[in-house]
């Protein structure tokens, strides 16, 4: 379906460029042949080039495949001719057909050099075109500053197109209206451009023709010019037809009599703004009614242009508009901190053409920027990176909280972005804003440009709403997650918390018995920790936790899902390990934490744990079997003496027991050592199991 639509639209295609199609072009080279053939034949035929003639011009006439089709024809026809005449020679069809190859190769190159050529001029008329709307857009300020986007087809640019368009057919039309009126031979509007030097034509009507030059006139340059530089009308008779002074002639005119009136704006202290121009070919100066009339249609002319302008205001603001409501949408609808960053760069994209755009978070306390989101030229060395807060220029927008650096000009060799060893090479023009909540800036927005001017005061304005909507929806992101965090691991450790290990442990079951696999479930419990809080308080119970916390994510694989499981008990899901390995890694963690020393204000502490361990499905084919399994072999192994592992379902599969009793120890403190030697009872331990148990089925 695809295919045939596709061949269909290149036939139309083909058909569109070319007049005639496949089949002409072969009765054009059919009836090439049936003339030599009737004229003699091969070889004796005065019209022996004719079939290369006929080549030449159905390859000019068809698309490239028929010309082709057309070419592999006429060879077959030619072999067709020297078999059917013996008295030609194998070197004679060998000429031939080259021949032929060159009038079709050579018709080809002509015409890709002919297409190439025309493509050429016509993308140089373009260019001057777009140029001349420019210009012109600033000279009647429709735009206010250069164009960000000169060459995409823009909003901007459609705008600004209808208001050049809507200027030149009212002005038409008034200059119409006064030549009738004051019997005029030229009547034309010149307005001054951005910089005040040249006068560029609007509009004339003239009977001029071809003599009428639409070049732009130099401010003081004759008679227009001179009327520009004093800002007063100059009306001027009894002019020959070799007077230069009317420099919107190419030569000797048809003027006798002249009249300029400048267009001046009031409004903007009585500015310049162009010259309204009429002659005629009558010798009859311009009296002074007629010089009033010129001057009222000099005032309307302003007045057309004020109201274009302010249409272009107005329907820009629109847009403006338009485009935060649908960043702020976007900034909006993205739920997570990732979501937020791209929305914000794809909305930045919107509101300028920029060639790097990074966002960057600041952390007060750590005092660094970090950068998350970067996208475009020189991005990847700057993704993921993080900076020291510097004397760049990031670091002082975050100080300042406002954009810099001014007018966004930026040279890479001299200003620091966001470090010495990161210049933004290449960006002639960067824009670094605060992402500001509350007065306190959370962050940056940089976009940088290649190009020079690149973020002109209006669009600074607009991205710096857009950097106050992204700073408001980075910081909500930032506190949901947080929020996420929070549910679902253990504050103290970062671990796991309880909750989210139950869902971790259910789905990994789940998956180990979908593909036959083993997993091994391990819980540990620190050896009588209600001695250290007593002895040593709760802060330094709380380092013992995290220190345990902190062994177990040690040993561990990067697969294994570790969690704080409730005080000082901790549980580790293993997938495709089997008892063996899981009694391997439980035997790293008793070790480890057996070598760690934890320093106190009372000397230095060690404390050991209790592991029990049990596989799926072996020791249980559910989650909470298997989990009463290994609680069970750990209460095993506090009952056996601590300080040790126990496997599930064998009584005493014990570790070298410790040679100490498995307490903590402060040999100095009296307290500790009473601690120490006092007796272990197993119901604690059991009572906590059970509870344990009960947990993990709820
Ligand atoms: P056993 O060897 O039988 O495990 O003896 P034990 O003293 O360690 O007994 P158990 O495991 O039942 O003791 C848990 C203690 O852990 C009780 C509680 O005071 C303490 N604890 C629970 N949560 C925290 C915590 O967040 N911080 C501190 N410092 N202690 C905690
Ligand atoms: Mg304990
Ligand atoms: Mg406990």
């Amino acid at each position: 379906m695809t295919r045939a639509f596709r061949r269909h639209r290149a036939r139309r295609d083909d058909r569109s460029i070319a007049p005639l199609d496949g089949g002409t072009a072969m009765i054009i080279v059919s009836l090439a042949y049936v003339a030599l053939s009737a004229s003699g034949g091969w070889g004796r035929s005065p019209l022996s080039a004719l079939p290369a003639v006929a080549l030449a011009v159905a390859g000019a006439l068809t698309a490239p495949a028929s010309a082709v089709i057309a070419t592999l024809f006429a060879f077959g026809a030619e072999a067709m001719g020297f078999f059917r005449d013996p008295s030609t020679t194998p070197s004679q069809l060998g000429l031939r057909i080259g021949v032929l190859a060159l009038a079709a190769v050579a018709h080809n190159a002509i015409t890709r050099f002919e297409v190439a050529r025309v493509r050429r001029a016509a993308e140089k008329a373009l260019d001057a075109e777009r140029e001349r709307q420019k210009e012109a857009a600033k000279s009647f300020r429709l735009v206010q500053a250069p164009s960000h986007q000169p060459h995409a087809p823009s909003e901007e640019g459609r705008r600004v197109r209808s208001g050049l368009e809507e200027i030149r057919e009212s002005t038409a039309g008034l200059l119409e209206l006064a030549r009738r009126t004051l019997d005029l031979h030229t009547c034309a509007i010149y307005w001054l451009d951005a910089k005040g030097a040249t006068l560029r034509l609007v509009e004339a009507v003239t009977d001029a023709g071809d003599i009428f030059s639409k070049e732009p006139i130099p401010v003081g340059a004759g008679a227009v010019g001179g009327v520009a530089a004093m800002t007063r009308p100059v009306v001027l008779a009894k002019l020959r037809p070799e007077y230069g002074g009317l420099t919107y002639y190419r030569g000797a005119h048809d003027a006798k009599a002249f009249a300029g009136v400048p267009i001046r704006d009031d409004h903007g202290g009585e500015e310049l703004r162009g010259v309204v121009v009429a002659d005629r070919a009558e010798d009859r100066p311009f009296e002074e009614h007629e010089q009033h009339a010129l001057a009222a249609l000099a005032q309307q002319a302003l007045r057309l242009v004020r109201t274009e302008r302010l249409f272009a205001a107005m329907e820009k603001s629109k847009d403006e508009l338009a485009k935060m409501h649908r960043a702020s949408r976007a900034i909006g609808d993205a739920l997570t901190e990732d979501q937020v960053l791209e929305a914000v760069a794809e909305s930045a994209k919107a509101f300028v053409e920029h060639d790097l755009c990074v966002i960057a978070t600041f952390d007060e306390s750590a005092k660094t920027h970090r950068v998350r989101f970067a996208d475009g030229a020189g991005a990847e060395a700057l993704a993921g990176k993080t900076f020291a807060h510097n004397k760049g220029i990031a670091s002082a927008v975050i100080d300042s909280r406002h954009p810099a650096p001014y007018r966004g000009h930026y040279d890479p060799k001299t200003q620091v972005l966001f470090t010495r060893e990161q210049p933004l090479e290449g960006m002639e023009s960067a824009l670094c804003l605060p992402l500001v909540v509350r007065d306190h800036s959370i962050g940056t927005l940089t976009l940088a440009a290649q190009r020079r001017g690149a973020f002109p005061d209006a669009t600074r304005q607009l991205l710096s709403v857009l950097a106050g909507n992204a700073a408001v929806a980075i910081s909500n992101a930032a506190a949901v997650k947080r929020l996420e965090e929070l549910a679902t691991t253990d504050p103290m450790t970062g671990l796991l918390n309880k909750r989210s290990l139950q869902d971790e442990f259910e789905r990994r079951i789940k998956s180990a018995a979908r593909f036959g696999k083993k997993l091994a479930v391990l819980v540990t419990d620190i050896d009588k920790f209600k001695n250290v809080n007593d002895t040593y308080g709760h802060s330094i119970g709380d380092v013992v936790i995290k220190g345990l916390g902190a062994v177990m994510t040690r040993c561990k694989r990067d697969t294994d899902a570790v969690a704080r499981f409730g005080g000082e008990e901790f549980v580790l899901v293993c997938e495709e390990t089997d008892t063996e390995g899981a009694y391997a890694l439980a035997e790293r963690i008793r070790t480890e934490l057996e070598k760690t020393v934890f320093a106190t204000e009372m000397g230095p502490l060690k404390v050991t744990c209790s592991l029990g361990v049990a596989e799926f499905p072996k020791d249980g084919a559910n989650k909470e079997d298997l989990f009463s399994r290994a609680d069970e072999a750990l209460y095993e192994a506090k009952r056996g003496g601590r300080n040790r592992t126990c496997l599930a379902g064998r009584r005493s599969v014990a570790s070298t027991p410790p040679a100490e009793p498995p307490a903590p120890v402060k040999q100095q403190r009296p307290q500790a050592q009473a601690t120490r030697s006092s007796p272990v009872t197993a119901q604690p331990a059991r009572t906590t199991a059970r509870n344990d148990k009960k947990r993990i089925a709820g």
